[in-house]
């Protein structure tokens, strides 16, 4: 394989993982010339360029040398390093990205009796990952007939072609549709930045390392909450206990009320409601949940 001066990465050219991946680039600070819908788009500050194609085809082009990284789905990567065949080189989740979350479940008709696994014996599982899916039934130690179809494997129970699926879950509104119940989950899944486990030796692999850097810092950025509340001095401890992961919260006086407090805590990750509503039982007042759009600590 030829070596080459600029980086390359593939993503998918148009699907769920197309418009948050370029949205994550461009956070990273890349700018892309062509229009997104050729097949290449040619990086303009950095020498970082992006190849367009089906997301089953990203491992592969890794593995050959022809991309140098890919954001792709765990499902996708890890069905790829069970079936690629021999010559496929083994590859390396670099980092999870946040976001095309999904789950690979295994479903079954309301009307079928499951409690585990053994049930599935001698049934019919049909699936388009069935390298994940026979991983999994090997080591349950069920023997079950992999049906492999390459789509609409949802309406294959309905057909009679499977007893069972075992299908990609986000809502859960496709297998209500059609009338599945999810039983196992076999994989939990999200866009990952794949690549060669180890990194090029040249210019490619310092420009994978500035990347990783500023990925780190966008994911974290992203992940981040801040919240701001008030609190009595009397509740303060309850309140703190209470608070999501992070650094030690910033307090300040409330002008004119010397018993109450303003507090200030950068929150790592999500801030639900649930959680909300129990820092407010504990004597909270007035929250915000606010995004954090930049960072410099
Ligand atoms: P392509 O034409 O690139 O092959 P595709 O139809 O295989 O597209 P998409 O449906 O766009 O792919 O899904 C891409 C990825 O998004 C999946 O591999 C998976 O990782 C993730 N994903 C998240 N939620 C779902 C879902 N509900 N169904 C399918 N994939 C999902
Ligand atoms: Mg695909």
């Amino acid at each position: 394989m030829k070596t080459r001066d600029r980086l390359r990465i593939a993503m998918q050219k148009s699907g769920r993982l197309t418009e948050p991946a370029l949205d994550l680039l461009t956070r990273c600070g890349l700018t892309f010339r062509q229009s997104r819908d050729k097949l290449f788009c040619f990086g303009e500050g950095e020498p970082v360029d992006l190849l367009l194609v089906r997301d089953d085809d990203i491992p592969g082009l890794i593995a050959q040398g022809v991309c140098d990284l890919g954001i792709v789905g765990r499902n996708v990567l890890n069905e790829f390093q069970l079936t690629g065949g021999v010559d496929a080189a083994p590859l390396h989740e670099w980092r999870p990205l946040g976001f095309g979350r999904c789950r690979l479940s295994i479903a079954v008709p309301h009307d079928m009796a499951y409690e585990r696994a053994s049930d599935l014996g001698g049934q019919r599982v049909a699936t388009s990952y069935p390298g994940l899916l026979g991983d999994w039934l090997r080591t349950q130690g069920v023997d079950t007939q992999v049906v492999t179809l390459a789509g609409s494997v949802e309406i294959a129970p309905k057909l009679g072609t499977a007893d069972a699926i075992c299908d990609l879950v986000q809502s859960g509104g496709t297998l209500v549709a059609n009338q599945l119940r999810e039983v196992e989950v076999l994989l939990e899944s999200e866009a990952v930045l794949a690549g060669p486990q180890t990194l090029p030796a040249d210019e490619r692999g310092d420009m994978i390392e500035l990347l990783l850097k500023r990925l780190d810092g966008v994911i974290q950025v992203r992940e981040s909450r801040l919240l701001l509340l008030q609190t009595s001095r009397s509740t303060l401890e309850a309140v703190t206990r209470l608070l999501p992961g992070g650094p030690q919260p910033t307090l300040l006086p409330v002008a004119g009320q010397p018993d109450q407090l303003m507090l200030q805590a950068l929150c790592a990750g999500e801030v639900s409601w649930r959680q909300l509503e129990e820092i407010k039982k504990a004597g909270a007042r007035e929250m915000f949940v606010l995004p954090v759009e930049k960072m410099l600590a």
